[in-house]
């Protein structure tokens, strides 16, 4: 039982937060409209994400890129959207979900899996030695 308990309980944490999100009035994390902001000269606001950001990068451009690492997401969601649909944008948002709310959590929850199998197996093996000491 205690078992199930520990294996279970970041699933349901995550479906309890989500919910509690979803459901909560007012809803300040949930939004029906992405949000149309003036330009700033000082910070990026949602301006630059809806026209493109004219900022300097705090990170280096192998990063922060549109030929580094984020113009490679961007351009494999893309390619991994067209597996999916003809139509571009959606295919786009369809990749956008399946990694980031799918294959992302199960991801960081086989992870998480992992670690938690291999503290049991230290845990283990340090009992094992401390009986041969004695
Ligand atoms: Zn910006």
């Amino acid at each position: 039982m205690r078992l199930l308990v520990r294996a279970l309980s970041p699933l349901v944490l995550g479906v309890v937060l989500f919910f509690g999100v979803l459901c909560a009035r007012p809803t300040p994390l949930f939004r029906r409209t992405i949000p149309d902001q003036a330009f700033n000269p000082h910070r990026c606001t949602w301006y630059c994400h809806n026209h493109g950001c004219r900022h300097a990068p705090k990170f280096p451009g192998w990063f922060t890129s549109d030929e580094g690492a984020f113009g490679g997401t961007v351009h494999g969601l893309y390619w991994l959207g067209s597996l999916m649909t003809r139509d571009r944008f959606l295919g786009y948002g369809m990749a956008n979900l399946l990694v980031f709310c799918f294959a992302w959590p199960v991801g960081t929850y086989a992870l998480w899996l992992l670690a938690w199998k291999q503290h049991d197996a230290l845990r283990a093996a340090r009992a094992r030695q401390k009986q041969r000491a004695w």
